[in-house]
């Protein structure tokens, strides 16, 4: 019978959130093996017993957009269809599919979106509606807070980033995903502000976090804006897929 030894350690990943790694130090194993276990999600490393566990973490590090991509993948999916139930600026909304021509359409008091044209092309309309909007609330916070900086923004571009919210490039470009726009306002001004303040502090020293929250809005809890999307921003993954 062979040896086995289990340790668990806490991991950051790039998305923020900690999770343990359980590390099984086996005299069988001949290679690094990581395994995600389909029912909790559990993240399972076995190592060769000539593998120091800090070795291992090593390699989990190296391989952490892998194990995002198929820790995402084992929620269930939520796609854009007629009546489903979609997050907007932080609101559920019930998706209405209406026949006929016409504009997507944002009802606040009804909480629906409506989607006109014909059925087969609503999830691309709504993809592409959903864009448009993050594009339109993300640049209008970050050029108002560049504008505070006396800093003129280069370029804003909506991508569909799988491991990060927002990044900002030293030619003044600032990128955001657009899956923000499912999040609650003060979680889009939290993220424009943070954005923006790389402009000037391309670091995330104290001197970068005091900028950020001189460009939050009174409302923004910088706090509970991260705490919301270290716990809820997972979430917003599952939408527009099967
Ligand atoms: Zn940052």
């Amino acid at each position: 019978m062979a040896k086995e030894q289990v340790i668990e350690e806490p991991f950051l990943f790039h998305d923020g959130v900690e999770r343990p790694i359980t590390i099984k130090l086996s005299s069988r194993a001949r290679r690094i093996q990581i395994k995600i276990d389909h029912h909790g999600g559990g993240i399972h490393l076995t190592l060769p017993k000539s593998v120091k566990p800090i070795k291992g973490l090593e390699f989990i590090k190296k391989q952490q957009a892998w194990i995002l991509a198929k820790l995402s993948r084992l929620e269930e999916g939520h796609p854009f269809e007629d009546g489903m139930k979609l997050p907007f600026k932080g609101r559920i909304c019930r998706v209405h599919h209406s026949p006929g021509r016409g504009l997507i359409s944002y009802l606040p008091e009804q909480a629906e979106i409506r989607v006109h044209g014909q059925i087969e092309h609503l999830p691309r309309r709504l993809l592409d509606w959903l864009r448009k909007e993050a594009k339109s609330d993300l640049s209008q916070r970050s050029v108002a807070k560049a504008h505070k900086l006396g800093i003129t923004i280069k370029q804003i571009t909506i991508r569909d980033q799988k491991t990060r919210w927002g990044s900002c490039s030293s030619n003044k470009t600032l990128s955001y995903s657009w899956r923000l726009i499912m999040a609650p306002p003060t979680v889009l001004d939290y993220m424009a502000a943070h954005e923006v303040a790389h402009l000037k502090e391309m670091n995330h020293g104290p001197n970068f976090w005091h900028l950020t929250d001189s460009l939050l809005d009174p409302c923004t809890n910088r706090e509970e804006a991260q705490r919301w999307l270290k716990n809820e921003g997972r979430k917003l993954f599952a939408y527009g897929r099967d």
